[in-house]
């Protein structure tokens, strides 16, 4: 860690080396505040068990689940991979129960014919070939000799003996003077087979597929499911260069827990309070395993130069320094920046 001491050595230096101590006088006074950069990630592994009441129709095969008295006290290995996700199946003791199925023997009333076997059938039908030209010429079907003057029926058109009132050569030839004709499928009872259930009035009970049987039982799940968290502190504040210059060449220390660690004591104690709220157990935790690094970045200002900032960080070797513009100067080349395009803008306005 770099104490103020490295930082303004590390300056000094720096202005030294750019030429500008002769310019500018060697740094008097510097302003130094430090921020404390923390990046890193927990993963934890959170565990959450449920028991359900099941019921499956027909027969269940539950031997391979294993089983369990109390589901919170059932063990199970902590995930080796806790970005993992796992379910386990469970099956309380002695909650396996088959019973009967509401419709009995794995039968159900047939919805076709509710029961009956049978459908009902048209017994006769319109005879189809005299629906126009009459049945009989003479009585229309009635038996009684309603057309006291017949009219002729048309050549071509063949007649036959009306079974309803005996007239000769009066009749259709297909339902004899009757205006009807017998269903072939009922042949005149007036119902049918039903086929559905094949007369027999019942149906396999498709939900227990014909057992009869019910089976019910206490399910235990235990899930797991990995919570991660992307650690980054400070959120605003450091410029992102500097930032990015810690990260590449930065001497980091580095932080590795798993659930049973503490913090390491050396840690100082502004990481500490950095990292604590981090570690504090979640709702259905596990397993744990946190991965932190962290450095102090000591933030500079010279007043002989107020248009710069120094960034300086530990590394391998001597520390390392990063000049950014201050906020005043960036404010100032952005401004004469703008001024630049606004003036460029005026030009082509006033070009020909
Ligand atoms: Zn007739
Ligand atoms: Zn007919
Ligand atoms: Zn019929
Ligand atoms: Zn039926
Ligand atoms: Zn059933």
């Amino acid at each position: 860690m770099l104490n103020e001491k490295d930082v303004l050595e590390a300056v000094r230096r720096r202005v030294e080396e750019r030429g500008e101590a002769a310019k500018l006088g060697p740094p008097d006074a510097v302003q130094i505040t430090w921020h404390s950069l923390l990046e890193g990630e927990v993963v934890r592994s959170i565990e959450t068990r449920t028991e359900e009441k099941q019921l499956r129709y027909g027969h269940v095969d539950l031997s391979d689940r294993p089983e369990y008295d109390t589901l919170a006290r059932y063990r199970v290995a902590l995930p080796k991979d806790l970005t993992k996700t796992q379910s386990l199946t469970l099956v309380r003791r002695g909650s396996v129960t088959e019973r009967s199925c509401d419709c009995g023997n794995g039968k159900t009333l047939c919805p076709r014919c509710q029961g009956r076997g049978d459908l009902p059938c048209e017994a006769f039908t319109t005879c189809a070939a005299c629906r126009d030209s009459g049945s009989c010429l003479h009585c229309e079907g009635t038996g009684r000799r309603i057309n006291q003057d017949p009219r002729d029926h048309k050549p071509g058109d063949e007649r036959v003996t009306c079974r309803q009132c005996g007239a000769e050569d009066a009749a259709c030839p297909t339902c004899s003077g009757q205006g009807r004709t017998t269903c072939s499928t009922c042949e005149g009872r007036g119902t049918r087979g039903c086929p559905d259930c094949d007369r027999t009035g019942t149906v396999t009970h498709e939900r227990c597929e014909g057992t009869g049987r019910t089976v019910t039982w206490i399910e235990g799940t235990i899930s797991r499911q990995p919570l991660i968290e992307k650690i980054k502190h400070p959120k605003a504040g450091v410029p992102y260069l500097a930032w990015e210059g810690a990260r590449e060449s930065g001497t980091w220390r580095r932080t590795d827990l798993t659930h049973k660690d503490t913090l390491p004591t050396d840690l100082a104690s502004g990481f500490r309070n950095l990292v604590q709220p981090h570690l504090e157990p979640r709702k259905g935790e596990i397993a744990r395993r946190a991965t932190f690094r962290y450095l102090r970045l000591a933030r500079a200002v010279v007043p002989q130069h107020p248009h710069r900032v120094y960034y300086v960080f530990p590394t391998d070797t001597s520390p390392q320094v990063f000049v950014l513009p201050s906020r005043q100067r960036t404010w100032q080349i952005g401004a004469a920046l703008l001024g630049g395009l606004a003036m460029l803008y005026l030009l082509l306005l006033l070009l020909p």
